[in-house]
């Protein structure tokens, strides 16, 4: 068993797609083991995507992901990490398999739905930067 950070991104939830993103996840295994709906503050989304400050779309992904509010969830099953990754498909829409949720549903580079861990270690980062252990079930 594994866990893994997502994130439906403020324009998933202006999409209203939700309900179609969680669907896929479950169809294919993965157990929602938290959610919450949040509104990320410009600090909150800065720290979280520190490791990319200094590259020439930080500012504007900061500016993105406190645009409006977003759902943080936390997915268990086997190899859910990468799962969860070729569910979603490659960060730029145009380069996602046909069928992954990038492919369906993104509309730029940036705008692209959803955020997944993409390593162990970035998962449990990122699970600890959303919730506590009794929020998880
Ligand atoms: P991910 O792990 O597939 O989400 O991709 P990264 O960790 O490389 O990038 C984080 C997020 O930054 C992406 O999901 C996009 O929303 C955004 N992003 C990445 N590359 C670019 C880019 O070249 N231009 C812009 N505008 N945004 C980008």
């Amino acid at each position: 068993m594994e866990r893994t950070l997502s994130i439906i991104k403020p324009d998933g939830i202006r999409k209203n797609i939700v309900g179609e993103v969680i669907r896929r996840f479950e169809a294919a295994g993965l157990r929602v083991a938290a959610a919450k709906k949040i509104m990320m503050s410009k600090d909150t989304a800065a720290g979280f995507y520190a490791v990319h400050k200094g590259k020439f779309f930080y500012d504007e992904l900061v500016e993105f992901m406190s645009s409006g509010p977003v759902l943080v969830m936390v997915l268990e099953g086997e190899n859910a990490i990468a799962l969860n990754r070729k569910l979603m498909g490659a960060t730029n829409f145009k380069e996602a398999e046909p069928g992954t949720i990038r492919a369906d549903f993104a509309e730029s580079i940036q705008f692209n739905v959803v955020h997944g861990s993409d390593a162990p270690d970035t998962a449990a980062f990122e699970i600890a930067y959303f919730f506590s252990a009794s929020e998880i079930y």
